[in-house]
């Protein structure tokens, strides 16, 4: 990773990769905050009746466990390394401290933002179907949709 692409990686607030994921959240559900600041870790989004959490992570920074979180600069390996180890400690603590507020936590890593559809499926089972809506039975009932085959399909043998 070149300097510029470690500049272009600093996280700050509304980022692309942030307005990417609001922009998929949008025609899901409304009424999130943004960067709540009396919540642990300012989650960039934020349902505070639901109680869900969601953080729009970037895989350098955060140390996510994909081909673009491994790359690591050619120098100053060490500072990068201990760096993100913070991060990532920081992560950790927070999402522990939200789940103690019994809130719910789902991060998005920019590397997923690729896949919208991919994206959309895992937003709407975190969040699930809208509040006093009269959709809400049909969301509910493809929200359960089964992800595994009925027990006992196996053929038996000819
Ligand atoms: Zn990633």
């Amino acid at each position: 990773m070149n300097r510029s692409a470690i500049m272009r990686a600093v996280p700050s607030r509304d980022t692309s990769a942030e307005l990417k994921a609001r922009a998929i959240l949008r025609p899901i559900a409304s009424g999130y905050r943004l960067h709540r600041a009396d919540l642990p870790g300012k989650p960039d989004i934020a349902f505070v009746g639901r109680r869900l959490a969601i953080f729009v992570h970037g895989c350098f920074w955060h140390g996510h466990d994909c081909r673009r979180g491994a790359r690591m600069p050619k120098t100053n390996v060490d500072y990068w390394r201990a760096k993100i180890g913070r991060n990532l400690a920081r992560d950790e603590k927070h999402r522990a401290a939200l789940n103690d507020m019994g809130w719910k936590v789902l991060t998005i890593w920019e590397c997923e933002l690729a896949d919208v559809a991919a994206l959309d499926k895992k937003l709407r089972a975190f969040i699930g179907p809208p509040e006093n809506s009269s959709s809400r039975q049909m969301s509910a009932a493809r929200a359960r949709s089964p992800k595994a085959p009925p027990a006992g399909r196996s053929a038996p043998r000819r």
